[in-house]
């Protein structure tokens, strides 16, 4: 079986159902999940000392003891409470859970995480800690693996990562994103592909081939993590792009086939997704399961 993190703090904050971060879609998928016969692993919340691998520890405590800053806490999209803190802690442990997993097993999903607009020095765009940072850091520390690379799907560019590892030779940075999107600073990926607004299935699986392509020839990693956000679909309210539900499914799809046919463990993790209808971007986040589980 393919090993799947969850954690029930992931839905642990209490934002309100009309806040543009859709917390809810977090107990959708896994109920949706649980449904069709799948179980989960559930992590522990991640340790300050991994957190301090990728983020200063000015900000880190101030995370953790709801002490950040409103400006800051607006720039995040949230207001800092222990709740958000305790699901952010969650989201980065079940990310560092799925990607050991994923050195075990070949494949494995962390139902949350994505957070890829988080820096060193701070959160932005509904992201506290950057979960791929802080897993890759960790890998990396303990010597499990020497090259990582991060294939970011996620309509919005992967600002907080490239920041991070932009003098990390140790860690290839990919991101394919719709242009015109937010954030308008985007800084220098390993390799970067802006779509413009209105890209369709066809030319979207196009570039995301080649994207894949050009990430593993170059990097060769030994561990690949793969932002699988769900908001370049057509009904995305944040997205600007338009690929339909096929066009998920066969980019998911086009991921896990690369990385099992290099023999590279692949980590997913959930990115974003903000239509209105919870359910059906909860829908959208399980295509990513069903891909990886035909490779498991
Ligand atoms: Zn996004």
């Amino acid at each position: 079986m393919l090993p799947i993190i969850h954690h029930p703090d992931y839905d642990a904050a209490t934002i309100g159902d009309d806040h543009r971060f859709p917390m809810r879609k977090y107990t959708l998928v896994a109920r949706l999940l649980a449904e069709r016969g799948y179980t989960f692993e559930q992590p522990k919340h991640a340790a300050q000392t991994a957190l301090e691998r990728a983020h200063s520890e000015t900000y880190v405590r101030a995370v953790l003891t709801s002490q950040l800053d409103p400006k800051h806490a607006r720039r995040v999209g949230f207001e800092m409470t222990p709740a958000i803190a305790a699901r952010t802690c969650a989201s980065v442990g079940g990310t560092e859970l799925a990607a050991r997993r994923a050195l075990e097993t070949g494949q494995a999903v962390n139902l949350a995480g994505g957070s890829h607009h988080a820096d060193f020095e701070g959160g932005a765009g509904f992201c506290v800690f950057n979960d791929v940072a802080v897993a890759a850091l960790s890998l990396l520390q303990e010597g499990r693996v020497d090259r990582i690379a991060v294939v970011d799907l996620d309509v919005h560019h992967g600002d907080g990562t490239a920041r991070i590892f932009a003098d990390d030779p140790r860690v290839f940075t990919a991101s394919l994103h719709c242009e015109q999107n937010w954030p308008r600073e985007k800084p220098p990926s390993n390799l970067d592909v802006g779509l413009e607004k209105g890209t369709e299935d066809e030319a979207y699986l196009a570039a995301a081939r080649s994207l894949v392509t050009e990430t593993l020839e170059t990097s060769k990693p030994d561990l690949v993590f793969y932002n699988a956000g769900v908001d370049p679909h057509t009904d995305d309210r944040l997205g600007l792009l338009a690929l339909s539900d096929q066009g998920l499914k066969a980019r998911d799809a086009l991921v896990a086939q690369a990385c099992q046919d290099c023999g590279i463990p692949l980590v997913g993790v959930l990115g974003g997704g903000y239509s209105k209808d919870a359910e059906a971007v909860a829908e959208r986040h399980t295509y990513l399961i069903e891909a990886f589980q035909k490779f498991t």
